[in-house]
């Protein structure tokens, strides 16, 4: 078995998750990033989507919102405005806020009202992306 390290997953308010992985893999703005043990301290920003994490052989991905990535001496740490495992994602809302997010899109509003639009229309696609790789949908 590969050489493990401690990992928290820490959205607003809760402990996602904390433990020992042999992996993780996110995703930052220039492509995707592995985390192995003994990684060299960095701090990135994550897109939002969705990171795998390597236990005991076993691979699980989860959605993640808004965040960053810390590798430190102190530990390796993902902060993230929310973070979901696929079986507790509501893909009823995750849809409805995909065609909210859509409509809104398609009244031209505000540069800042588009941006905010923009970011939550990618948040519902990721979470129903999640799922669908989980439940193997479609
Ligand atoms: P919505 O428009 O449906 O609120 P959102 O993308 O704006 O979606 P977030 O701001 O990312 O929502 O999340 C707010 C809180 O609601 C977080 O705790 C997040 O985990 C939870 N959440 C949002 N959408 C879902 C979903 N489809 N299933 C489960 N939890 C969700």
């Amino acid at each position: 078995m590969s050489k493990t390290y401690k990992l928290d997953i820490l959205p607003p308010e809760r402990e996602f998750f904390s433990g020992q992985v042999e992996a993780l893999i996110i995703t930052a703005p220039d492509g995707e990033l592995a985390i192995l043990a003994d990684h060299a301290p960095i701090v990135a920003p994550l897109v939002v989507g969705s990171f795998k994490m390597k236990i005991d052989g076993e691979w699980r991905e989860a959605f993640n919102s808004e965040g960053f990535l810390e590798v430190s001496k102190l530990g390796t740490v993902l902060l993230a405005q929310a973070c979901e495992w696929p079986e507790d994602i509501d893909i009823r809302r995750a849809e409805q806020s995909k065609r909210r997010s859509e409509e809104k899109l398609r009244q031209q509003r505000s540069i800042n009202e588009y941006k905010g639009s923009k970011i939550a229309l990618a948040r519902a696609m990721a979470r129903l992306r999640v799922t669908k790789q989980k439940y193997n949908l479609d």
